[in-house]
């Protein structure tokens, strides 16, 4: 443990032994003639099977792929990989993020031949297993919300929401209830909330939290009337708060005709412990990326499936998965259906991970999982907060630091911190959001870190806040240690530079 803490802090003053920052492309490296594996020769005649593709979609020369032996191949990712941060290395606290570790298992279950290469169009009859997994998967997340019925198909939580603001539509006009055009939303929400919402035709209706950062019943009470679609509400919130007045504000909202929407995206601190559907939430979307596993962090594919009460089951998407015996099938009789908001059935290999991960986890463990997630959050929220305030108190599974103090007394900015603690060899955690804390390092540590992981952070931000005192020209001109340094944020955004264009010329001789 020792010993890696040296490690770390040396790390902070020494560059990295990359070849940085102009590692080459594969095509750079790429030299005529070499291979990784011969592939044999086809053993049966190709010619006349060549002659029956049309010739305008014939090559007419081989494919410009870079040519190299299996092991550069190797050396290459590897080196790309170290440049870049992710949780194979070490903490990604990023908070509102859950950046998970994704036990390995669950990308052997997603790559499995029967489960990967199977075609969306396969009839139904030859596609049981899958199906069977999508039914149970539902099964699962209904359970696990305490709701009746619900959709997979949605391939993100922001498409979650989308989801969820149609159904609030399809609702109120089903009940000939067609005046309903706001949709409320606290001033702490992710910002894919506000967006959803106007993005479906809605105006958005912002509402102040109180001084705990909590949803204030009192401004709920005064934004409810009859032009009211719903509410939607983050638990625990983006400050990582519990809101505790969940059954009472439902209560309210149905009262005054609307439904309440649950963004279930931080469903990671809750778990197995509590459910929406009891809390009162007409429906809630989960985010498999975050809570149940996948790999995320490079924006690849998601799920946002949401559950719904009884009341909202009919106006589901199409096509939903249904069981009949021993059978599994699409069920695409649904007259009262909003469509479809994606293709074909949503993102399968998001959700046999998330099966796998369900399935390994058990009852049980999914209670664990949250209970360690909230406990490794109390224990660095403790180990941060003299030198980092926590305006609103201690979050559930994640919190929300302010760097004001530090500011004032040192000028060293919160985005210094971040940068300086890419030296220490993490990833910086979310900064400058929520919007209500000035200064904000939301921070999720997820449960899966170890006390000696959590420490060595708590010592690098200790340490950062040290160096703010003595050295504050270090941290302001961090990272020393990165590939890239410090950016031009606002030129990258003018002059994007971000294609690499294939010339012959270039690829090597
Ligand atoms: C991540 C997140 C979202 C959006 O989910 P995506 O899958 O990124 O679209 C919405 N709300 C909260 C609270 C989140 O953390």
């Amino acid at each position: 443990m020792e010993q890696t803490d040296t490690d770390r802090s040396e790390r902070a003053g020494v560059p990295f032994p990359f070849r940085a920052p102009s590692t080459p492309t594969v095509f750079e490296r790429s030299r005529s003639g070499r291979t990784g594996t011969a592939v044999p020769g086809p053993d049966v005649p190709t010619r006349e099977l060549e002659e029956e593709i049309p010739a305008r979609h014939r090559r007419d020369r081989p494919p410009r792929l870079p040519e190299m032996p299996e092991h550069e191949v190797v050396r290459h990712y590897t080196e790309i990989s170290l440049k870049n941060h992710h949780v194979d290395r070490a903490l990604y606290p990023l908070g509102s993020c859950t950046m998970k570790y994704n036990p390995k298992v669950n990308e052997a279950t997603a790559r499995a031949p029967g489960f990967a290469g199977l075609h969306p169009l396969t009839p139904h009859d030859a596609a049981q297993g899958a199906l069977r997994l999508m039914h149970e998967l539902g099964e699962m997340l209904k359970e696990i919300a305490g709701m009746d019925a619900v959709t997979l198909q949605p391939p993100a939580g922001a498409q979650g929401e989308t989801t969820g603001v149609y159904l609030m539509r399809c609702y109120h006009r089903d009940r000939g209830d067609t005046d309903r055009s706001k949709v409320l939303i606290p001033d702490s929400a992710h910002g894919t909330n506000p967006a959803t919402v106007a993005r479906a035709g809605f105006d958005v209706v912002e509402l102040e939290s109180n001084e705990e950062g909590r949803l204030d019943v009192g401004a709920l009470r005064d934004a409810l009337d009859d032009r009211v679609a719903g509410l939607m509400l983050t638990n625990p919130n983006t400050l990582g708060v519990f809101e505790k007045d969940v059954q009472q504000i439902c209560d309210l909202v149905h009262e005054a005709g609307g439904l309440t929407y649950m963004d279930g995206a931080n469903l990671n601190a809750m778990m197995g412990v509590t459910r929406p559907g009891d809390m009162g939430y007409d429906m809630v979307h989960f985010n498999l990326h975050k809570t149940f596993s996948t790999p995320h962090g490079g924006g690849g594919p998601g799920a946002g499936p949401v559950a719904v009460k009884e009341s909202l089951a009919r106006f589901l998407p199409v096509p939903v998965v249904v069981r009949e015996g021993d059978e599994y099938r699409f069920d695409w009789d649904r007259p009262d259906s909003l469509g479809r908001v994606h293709g074909f059935f949503g993102n399968f290999g998001v959700m046999v991970r998330a099966y796998t991960y369900i399935r390994m986890l058990g009852r049980e463990g999914i209670r664990e999982t949250a209970e360690a997630a909230v406990l490794n959050n109390a224990y660095l929220s403790e180990r941060l907060r003299d030198e980092f305030p926590l305006p609103y108190g201690r979050g559930m599974h994640e919190s929300v630091y302010t760097g004001d103090r530090l500011k004032e007394e040192t000028g060293v900015r919160t985005l210094d911190v971040a940068k300086r603690l890419l030296d220490f060899g993490f990833h910086a955690p979310t900064v400058y959001f929520p919007l209500v804390v000035s200064e904000a390092l939301m921070t999720e540590p997820t449960e899966t870190e170890t006390r000696e992981e959590l420490d060595e952070y708590a010592e690098a931000m200790n340490a950062i806040a040290a160096e703010a005192r003595e050295e504050p020209e270090r941290v302001k001109s961090a990272p020393h240690s990165t590939p890239v340094r410090r950016l031009d944020e606002g030129r990258a955004g003018r002059e994007l530079d971000v294609r690499w264009t294939f010339d012959d010329d270039q690829r090597g001789a």
